[in-house]
């Protein structure tokens, strides 16, 4: 019998799969618009792990990853060099493909792509309204947190705790804020801006936000609920709560029986010998095909799989 920590549950448990013999398991993929660095390969690399050695322990493993190519960000670096959303996401893609590969990471069983899925995301939106979990505002249409009394039981947090990590978060400042009826609630369509990448809907032109993406795309291609689910532990809040609280308000069934994350990786300064977080302000920043131009992928991943994949990694060149 495997036993493995789950998050949810915050204790090791036993392993039961849905169908024996079988793991079905979805890992959320990567934002397009840059290369990745090494934090997100870490990541990548531990759950590569952990699905190979699944299926080494003889289990048929079905792994889904998506790629997220619409986005607040990759509309950003579109405008700034003068090209459409769609080309800074098919770069990215096809360089994030590259760099795993690069780093001996296996390809996925599938991978949806959010651009290619907006029907599935529709539809389970429109589900979610007509349960009464969400809500039409100008355009936009929100997810009505309250409405779902597990919130907040994945990562741990009381609502109100919760209440502030939102706030947090908008500092972007999207003007959003003002279309919500409660300051938890999140965006689940967002009605089109000018010059923005925009689809049909039954809420007018927009696009859908990123934590509906995840829940569409695994309920369609795994069915719930599925086995694992995993990711960075930086997405267990909000973006995996999120995604809980959508799957299961429109599903009436568990979304995922087991959460895994994976430990941060931080960076030995190479002066102080300090270990600090990676950082553009801090300049410690190192993107995946830079380190793989210096060191081999079998080392590079040979240090990340030295420490457990939920403790915290210490990076350093002098350590690969
Ligand atoms: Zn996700």
């Amino acid at each position: 019998m495997i036993k493995l920590y789950d998050t949810r549950r915050r204790q090791k448990v036993d392993f039961e799969p849905v169908e024996p013999g079988k793991v079905s398991m979805y890992v959320c993929g990567p934002t397009v618009y840059n290369r990745i660095h090494i934090g997100n390969a870490r990541t990548f690399i531990s759950f590569d792990m952990i699905r190979r050695y699944l299926a080494w322990r003889g289990f048929d493993v079905t792994f889904v990853q998506n790629v997220t190519d619409v986005d607040d960000k990759i509309i950003r670096r579109a405008a700034e060099e003068a090209r459409t959303a769609a080309e800074v996401a098919e770069e990215y893609t096809r360089l994030f493909i590259e760099d795993m590969h690069a780093a001996g990471v296996q390809d996925p069983d599938i991978r949806p792509k959010a651009t290619e899925e907006i029907g599935t995301m529709i539809a389970l939106i429109e589900r979610l309204i007509e349960r009464g979990h969400a809500y039409v505002s100008e355009g936009d249409v929100y997810f009505d947190v309250r409405s779902y009394p597990g919130y907040g039981q994945l990562s741990g947090r009381d609502v109100d705790e919760a209440e502030s990590g939102h706030r947090e978060l908008r500092a972007d400042g999207q003007g959003l804020e003002e279309r919500k009826r409660d300051e938890l609630d999140f965006a689940l369509w967002k009605a089109a801006k000018p010059g923005e990448p925009a689809w049909e809907s039954p809420w007018g032109e927009g696009r859908p936000g990123w934590h509906i993406e995840c829940s569409a795309m695994s309920e369609k291609y795994l069915g719930l609920p599925f086995d694992i689910h995993g990711g960075g532990a930086d997405l267990v809040f909000p973006h995996h709560e999120n995604e809980r609280a959508q799957s299961e308000c429109a599903c009436d069934s568990t979304f995922a029986n087991y959460w895994m994350h994976s430990g941060m990786l931080q960076i030995a300064n190479a002066e102080t010998g300090e270990t600090e977080k990676m950082s553009k302000s801090l300049n410690n920043f190192l993107l995946l095909h830079e380190v793989l131009e210096q060191v081999r992928p079998a080392a590079l991943r040979m240090l990340m799989l030295q420490s457990h994949y939920r403790s915290p990694l210490v990076f350093g060149e002098q350590r690969v």
